[in-house]
């Protein structure tokens, strides 16, 4: 099959037979990939059911960048200022959880919020990326949820803590490596009821010239990921409550929270 990566559906997935695998997805079906989905790779036929595989995160990122206030609503529901340039801050890499993994709440927080984002896959190394030349270092799009401890985050000016707890990063279900994003619906409904319902086209800053913001200051690197901004709507989640986000284009990222 081919060795091309353009319009693929990519899961690292466990199943009876792989551990920690990478795959692409064809209606419904697993086929898995040899070699390295940055660099070389070749996709294998299809031989395993999705459903019967269980997903991994999609990445393992060096880093999380996450984009702050990027949607005008949200930034009037926290009655904060919009920013002129984009306000990022880092989340570590051990807060990611795959899809129907569980957000786990901390002993230290009395107030868990979800936020709705979505999240670029960077493909390539690169440093002072030009904006007309960003979609080549896009590998493709995931969901996140940036799950936050909104108590602490009101009451300390570094968010690391109220961002950076461990499964504070649901990443998933699969990258979709070819969309137009500049207008999908995004939504996020907590045990059914909807809470954020906006369109990408909403954003402040839009994907291109985020990764040429942020590519100014460190370099990205393969599997880096960028969580956009979340629209307004954010809300408490409570212990045995579903979170689950859409994204048109790509699916949908469901995580119980414990
Ligand atoms: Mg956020």
């Amino acid at each position: 099959i081919s060795t091309k990566k353009r319009n693929m559906r990519i899961v690292r997935f466990t199943s009876s037979k792989y551990q920690a695998q990478y795959g692409w997805v064809h209606e419904g079906d697993l086929g898995v990939i040899e070699g390295d989905i940055f660099g070389e790779f070749r996709r294998l036929e299809t031989e395993i059911q999705l459903e019967k595989a269980r997903l991994l995160a999609p990445v393992l990122p060096g880093k999380i960048i996450c984009v702050a206030r990027n949607y005008i609503e949200h930034a009037r529901e926290r009655n904060v200022e919009v920013p002129e340039t984009p306000m990022i801050f880092l989340k570590p890499p051990s807060a990611v959880i795959a899809h129907e993994d569980a957000i786990q709440i901390p002993p230290q927080s009395a107030r868990v919020e979800h936020e709705a984002e979505l999240a670029i896959i960077i493909a390539k190394a690169g440093r002072w990326i030009d904006t007309e030349k960003a979609r080549q270092y896009i590998y493709g799009y995931t969901i996140a949820n940036d799950v936050t401890a909104r108590d602490l985050q009101l009451n300390e000016s570094q968010w690391t803590r109220a961002k950076g707890f461990d499964t504070f990063c649901p990443l998933g279900p699969w990258i979709e490596t070819e969309l137009d994003v500049t207008d999908l619906l995004i939504t996020c409904r907590v045990n059914g009821e909807l809470r954020q319902m906006a369109s990408t086209k909403e954003m402040i800053f839009p994907v291109t010239q985020l990764v040429t913001f942020i590519s100014n200051i460190m370099t990205l690197y393969p599997g880096d990921v960028i969580l956009t901004g979340t629209p307004a709507g954010v809300g408490p989640l409570e212990k045995g409550d579903n979170v689950e986000i859409t994204i048109e284009g790509i699916g949908s990222l469901s995580n119980m929270v414990k």
